[in-house]
């Protein structure tokens, strides 16, 4: 068989997680199969790269961001070389570069366009594990580049595909994908199974377990995953197209991200093309804009705010004020304090109820809901950060623990 695996950061922290993980390689290995394996840079590293880089230059070029980042993975699999070299087992590590992990030019959120599989074959056909540096690639300028945060996800999930592996294992320090974060909602439950479009839901509306895109190749691919812990030896959650309990299973999860913000052009003028402009505006910056919602203010203007990924607000900010003049609002207004709670389901659509559900457990907490968004799939609603892990917990309990 051949078998991809993935182990994240923490799961390679210090010296001996990664002795923990290189048992788990070798397990495989001596097994027979043919083991590729896709390592994150070790515990908080990569948030102190970009700590380093911010102390030197608060805004960096994104190529020179890239180039301090790669390094953190490649710190891990020379690391873990050594710990397999050290047990007497034939190992290579090699990074996007050797590979040959294929990437667009955008620098810190590329792409994936195509994974070589010659040198990896080579490699395996000599009976050696591989060891493949996670999160980058290499872009058409021979430049490295990295895939967005999580991103080794993704690149597991290519090389399975790419390799046609036979399984693709996400190792990780929670036993598989719960119901809601199991570190911040104790009666959260592990799913035996999810679909690809639940998960995708799940991992978009801030569930960091799986990056998203790793979930869209997966599905795309076809590629079936497992995510379980690297600590403890269980089942984890299979991730795939059907699930036995697709249909009775209306909410499968709940998600929170407070990595949002919310901006509101204050005084738009009440009258046709006011929308499309303020919109246009921030588009015009690349920035995407998640939620809208626009209320009469007074007889002539309107409030129009949407919210953005935190790490855009500044970006759109100015992309606005810019326009201020021209489009003829009064002021922009920025608020980061605040977090979009989402609850996912297949079975959603299908089912009435499930919206005051959520909002009754708000409600209950005294949880005011400023922005509220549903789709056939999922239902967010957002609100005061401080209050999201309360909302959270509260939901859950009206969905799985009565
Ligand atoms: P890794 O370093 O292995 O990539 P991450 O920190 O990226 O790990 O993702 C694992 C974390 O995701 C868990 O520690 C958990 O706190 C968080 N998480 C959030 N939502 C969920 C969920 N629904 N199921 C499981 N874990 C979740
Ligand atoms: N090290 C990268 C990050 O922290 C990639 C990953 O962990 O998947 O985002
Ligand atoms: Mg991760």
């Amino acid at each position: 068989m051949l078998i991809v695996q993935k182990f994240g950061g923490s799961s390679v922290a210090d010296v001996g997680r990664i002795r923990n993980v290189a048992g788990i390689i070798a397990e495989s290995y001596l097994l027979g199969n043919e083991t590729v394996v896709v390592l994150s840079a070790q515990g908080d590293t990569t948030d102190e790269l970009l700590e380093k880089a911010a102390e030197i230059n608060p805004a960096p070029s994104k190529r020179e961001l890239d180039m301090l980042l790669a390094t953190g993975e490649q710190q891990s699999i020379a690391l873990m070389a050594m710990c397999l070299e050290g047990m007497g087992l034939p190992v290579v590590s090699l990074t996007g570069w050797q590979v040959g992990v294929r990437t667009d030019a955008n620098y810190g959120t590329a792409r994936i366009r195509r994974v070589d599989t010659e040198r990896l074959r080579r490699e395996l056909d000599k009976k050696r594990i591989v060891l493949v540096a996670g999160f980058q690639g290499v872009n058409k300028f021979d430049d490295y580049t990295t895939l967005g945060r999580g991103g080794s996800d993704t690149t597991a999930v290519a090389l399975a595909a790419a390799l046609h592996a036979d399984r693709c294992q996400i190792f990780t320090d929670v036993e598989g994908v719960y119901t809601a974060d199991p570190r911040k909602v104790p009666g959260a439950r592990k799913l035996e199974e999810i679909t690809y479009d639940e998960m995708l839901e799940l991992a978009s509306m801030g569930a960091q377990v799986l990056m998203n895109r790793s979930v869209q190749l997966a599905k795309r691919y076809g590629v079936e995953l497992e995510v379980l812990s690297s600590l403890v030896r269980a089942p984890g959650t299979k991730v795939k197209e059907v699930t036995k309990n697709m249909e009775e299973m209306k909410v499968t999860g709940i998600a929170k991200d407070d990595k949002v913000a919310r901006l509101t052009a204050v005084g738009v003028p009440d009258r046709p093309g006011s929308a499309f402009k303020v919109l246009n505006a921030v588009s015009r910056a690349g920035i995407n804009v998640d939620m809208i919602i626009q209320a009469d203010t007074t007889a002539s203007t309107n409030d129009m705010s949407f919210t953005v990924a935190e790490a855009d607000a500044d970006a759109a900010y100015k992309a606005l004020t810019d326009r201020q003049a021209a489009i003829g609002f009064d002021h922009v207004t920025v608020d980061k304090s605040i977090a979009k709670v989402s609850v996912v389901g297949a079975g959603m659509m299908s089912s009435v109820g499930i919206a005051s559900l959520v909002f009754e457990a708000l409600n209950d907490e005294h949880i005011n809901i400023q922005m509220i968004n549903s789709s056939e799939v999922k239902i967010s609603c957002v609100i005061d950060a401080a209050s999201a892990d309360r909302a959270v917990a509260a939901i859950h309990r009206k969905f799985f623990e009565t």
